[in-house]
């Protein structure tokens, strides 16, 4: 199931124009380049996160190493 890019209505799989507004649909190729980015963003944010953790792990050990 797919939704129009333009418009929001349902569409059918493998459509290339919205029945609704007539708007194009992107190809299977495109949404595969954007699935791909879609990973690689969310690798970056997981990324990103773990740095966030291991730098507030790191703060609470030179917290407890004062004496806090
Ligand atoms: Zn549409």
């Amino acid at each position: 199931m797919a939704f129009c890019v333009h418009c929001g209505q349902m569409q059918g799989d493998g459509i290339r124009f919205c029945r609704f507004c007539g708007g194009q649909q992107p190809g299977d190729q495109l949404i595969a380049r954007l699935r791909i980015e879609a990973e690689a963003v969310r690798y970056q944010v997981q990324q990103m996160q773990a740095q966030q953790i291991q730098y507030q792990q790191q703060q609470q050990q030179q917290q407890q190493q004062r004496g806090w």
